[in-house]
C-alpha cells in the first residue's frame, strides 16, 4: 500500500485532509512518527505549508502533504490571518480566542471572513506542487456549536445559517476551504 505522511498536529485537520485522500493511501502521522513540528517563519499562507512539507519530508521517504490555513476577518485587517493557531496558543484556548474576537468585533458592522486553506504536496521525487483557497463567510454573534475544531463556532459559510460548530461534520468537510484546496491539488497532480 502507498503511504502518505499527513504533516499536520492538528487532529481536526489531520482528519479533514485524510478523508480527503484516496483509501489507496495508509496515512501517517507526525504524531505517531514521533516528529516535531517546524517553526512557522513564513509571511504567507503558501510559505508555511511548502515550509511544513519540506520539513515533514526530510523524516519520510514517500509522500508528504501540509496544510497551513487560518481565518481572515475583513474588520481585524484579515487577522488573525496566518497566526490563527498562535492566537490561541497565546490566549491558552479557542474558546478565549473566540471571545476576544468576538469582543473586538462588537462594533464593527462588517462581519465578512474568509477562511484559507494553503495545501502543498510533494511526491517521493522531491518535486513540490502548491495551491491556495477560499470559503467567504461572516462571522457569527456568538460562539455556536460543539462540532468541528479551531474557529469553526463562530464561522457561517455564505449561503448558511449556521456556524461549521453546528454543522455535521460530513457537510463542512465537502464544503469547506480545505475541500476547496484538495479540488485544486487534484487537478493538477492527478493522483490522490
Ligand atoms: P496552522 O495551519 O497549523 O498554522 O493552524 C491553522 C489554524 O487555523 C488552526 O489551528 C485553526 O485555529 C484555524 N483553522 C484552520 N482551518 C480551520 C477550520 O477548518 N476550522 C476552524 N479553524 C480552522
Amino acid at each position: 500500500m502507498k503511504k502518505i505522511l499527513i504533516g499536520t498536529h492538528n487532529r481536526g485537520k489531520f482528519k479533514e485532509i485524510a478523508h480527503l485522500i484516496s483509501k489507496k493511501y495508509k496515512k501517517l502521522s507526525p504524531i505517531s512518527l514521533k516528529i516535531k513540528s517546524p517553526k512557522e517563519t513564513g509571511k504567507t499562507f503558501i510559505s508555511n505549508s511548502r515550509l511544513k512539507v519540506k520539513f515533514f519530508s526530510k523524516f519520510v521517504d514517500y509522500a508528504v502533504i501540509s496544510d497551513d490555513s487560518g481565518l481572515c476577518i475583513e474588520a481585524l485587517n484579515n487577522r488573525p490571518g496566518i497566526y490563527s493557531a498562535r492566537l490561541a496558543k497565546k490566549y491558552g484556548s479557542f474558546h478565549k480566542a473566540m471571545q476576544i474576537i468576538l469582543k473586538q468585533m462588537k462594533t464593527k458592522k462588517n462581519r465578512n471572513a474568509v477562511f484559507v486553506s494553503s495545501l502543498s504536496y510533494k511526491n517521493k521525487n522531491g518535486k513540490i506542487t502548491s495551491v491556495e483557497a477560499k470559503l467567504k463567510g461572516k462571522i457569527s454573534y456568538k460562539i455556536l456549536g460543539k462540532n468541528g475544531f479551531g474557529y469553526d463556532p463562530i464561522f457561517i459559510p455564505l449561503k448558511n445559517s449556521f456556524t461549521f460548530g453546528q454543522m455535521k461534520k460530513n457537510k463542512k468537510i465537502k464544503m469547506d476551504h480545505r475541500f476547496l484546496a484538495f479540488a485544486k491539488l487534484k487537478k493538477k497532480i492527478k493522483i490522490l
